[in-house]
């Protein structure tokens, strides 16, 4: 086993990382901005680093300090989460160049996935679904393009290839505005993301998000853990997730996973992963992968009984995965409020001290927050300040779990968005399950 982590990573997902090491006895290093030397797991941890200020851009985006925190303390290896540089390609390269081990892909698997061109070439080739499209960048032959448009149908959507974060897209609903905007788009990703290149889709209207979580070793084993319904969103930002995703039968779980999977094998892929689909009248197209832990990695925790985490650091030290696809079996239900420092209303970030926190228990309820009673919850960062997650046997009862754990939850001296989750445990057509990417916004919009 790794003998000792450093955690390059603040907040949750620290302590997630810190608790995943603690139960496979290896040793932690925090590494934390002045401003977060207060967290949980920075008191935790065997040892903490100071790598810079408060703002992210100098600490936990700062390459040059995470390694030197590495060195200096002695560790083997660096986990960067979620968020940050857990898909950077640079620093997974600067990490293992450094000699330690990146918990993570290869630096070349993460850059061929952080390019939506290549990516959905490798996704093709393995027999995923994509959206239909372009196939391949569009480039100055304005007839090729239109072409594209005629077969492929209106509305279509420019996407830039190394986007990122919901941004460098663009929505054509006609022939006459295709032109024009493949250029904007162009000129835009140029700008924004250093790289001008851009594609072609269908726009899908009415998309569910189904994304699929995979496991994959050195050694060429790959399993898919099922999927997972990330459709409640405001911004493009998820806010509640659940797994298994409502109406999807095993006949498509076991199809797409497989192919999933097999994706994995091709690529070469190593560690936790996850492929993101849109989802519209039954069928499954192909967005992006993300080659990193995710936030709502618990949901599927909380119905396959797999410890995602402790399976990267496995996965890490080089061990082959000791769990077969047969044996990836889907008990009950799972939801996950995401709980944010922000103004129920307004979205405001609402920073600040938490002067009271009651957190909730009782069967089938999960925490995964760094809040504690007198904690400070800094101005600089995500307002994601926990997770609160149910498990039932059916979605019912997970549901139910989640009302209550809601109504228990107290969190004085700043604002939360509880409130709002509430209201979403609350919706009919939630309770009923299956609504699509757009919907939370137009309830929002409506009241
Ligand atoms: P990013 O890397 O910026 O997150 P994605 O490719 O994952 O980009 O797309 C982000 C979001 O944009 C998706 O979750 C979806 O809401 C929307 N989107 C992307 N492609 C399409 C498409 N072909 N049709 C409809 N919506 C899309």
């Amino acid at each position: 086993m790794l003998e000792k982590v450093v955690i390059a990573n603040r907040g949750e997902i620290a302590l997630r990382i810190l608790r995943a090491c603690g139960e496979l006895g290896i040793k932690t290093v925090a590494v934390h901005s002045d401003a977060d030397r207060d967290l949980m797991h920075v008191r935790l941890a065997d040892e903490s680093v100071c790598i810079g200020p408060a703002s992210s851009l100098d600490s936990y985006l700062n390459i040059p300090a995470l390694i030197s925190a590495a060195e200096v303390t002695d560790a083997v290896a660096i986990h960067p989460g979620y968020g940050f540089l857990s898909e950077n390609a640079d620093f997974a390269e600067r990490v293992e160049q450094s000699g330690f081990i990146f918990i993570g892909p290869r630096a070349e698997t993460i850059r061929i996935m952080g390019d939506k061109v290549a990516a959905i070439d490798a996704m093709q080739k393995a027999g995923v679904p994509c959206v239909p499209g372009s196939d391949g960048p569009l480039d100055d032959d304005d007839e090729a393009s239109l072409a594209h448009g005629r077969r492929i149908g209106y509305p279509v959507i420019i996407k830039a290839s190394g986007g990122g974060g919901g941004r460098g897209m663009r929505v054509v609903h006609s022939e006459a505005a295709l032109l024009n905007a493949i250029s904007l788009t162009q000129t835009e990703a140029g700008a924004t993301f250093g790289n001008s290149t851009v594609y072609m889709e269908k726009f899908l209207q009415n998309p569910r998000h189904v994304e699929f979580q995979v496991l994959a070793d050195e050694h060429g084993h790959a399993i898919h853990l099922c999927e997972r319904d990330c459709s409640m969103q405001r911004r493009h930002q998820k806010v509640v997730e659940e797994a298994p995703a409502p109406g999807i039968t095993e006949e498509m779980r076991d199809r797409i996973g497989d192919r999933c999977a097999e994706a994995c094998r091709q690529i070469g892929y190593r560690g936790a992963g996850t492929f993101e689909f849109l989802f519209e009248n039954n069928e499954f197209y192909f967005i992006e992968m993300n080659t990193r832990v995710q936030v709502e990695h618990p949901v599927t925790e909380m119905i396959t009984g797999i410890d995602i985490v402790k399976q990267q650091l496995r996965i890490a030290a080089g061990e082959p995965l000791t769990i077969k696809q047969q044996d990836v079996r889907i008990q009950g239900h799972a939801m996950e409020c995401r709980i944010n420092a922000e103004d129920p209303v307004t979205f405001m970030p609402s920073p600040g001290e938490i002067t009271t926190l009651h957190m909730p228990g009782g069967p089938g309820i999960r925490v995964d927050s760094h809040l504690y009673s007198g904690y400070h919850v800094p101005p600089y960062y995500d307002s994601m300040i926990g997770k609160i997650i149910a498990h039932g046997s059916t979605r019912d009862s997970a549901m139910a779990r989640m009302r209550t754990a809601l109504m228990e939850t107290v969190i004085t001296g700043i604002k939360t968005n509880i409130p709002l989750q509430q209201r979403i445990f609350e919706d009919a057509n939630f309770q009923a399950g299956g609504t699509n990417i757009h919907y939370l916004e137009q309830k929002l919009s409506d009241s």
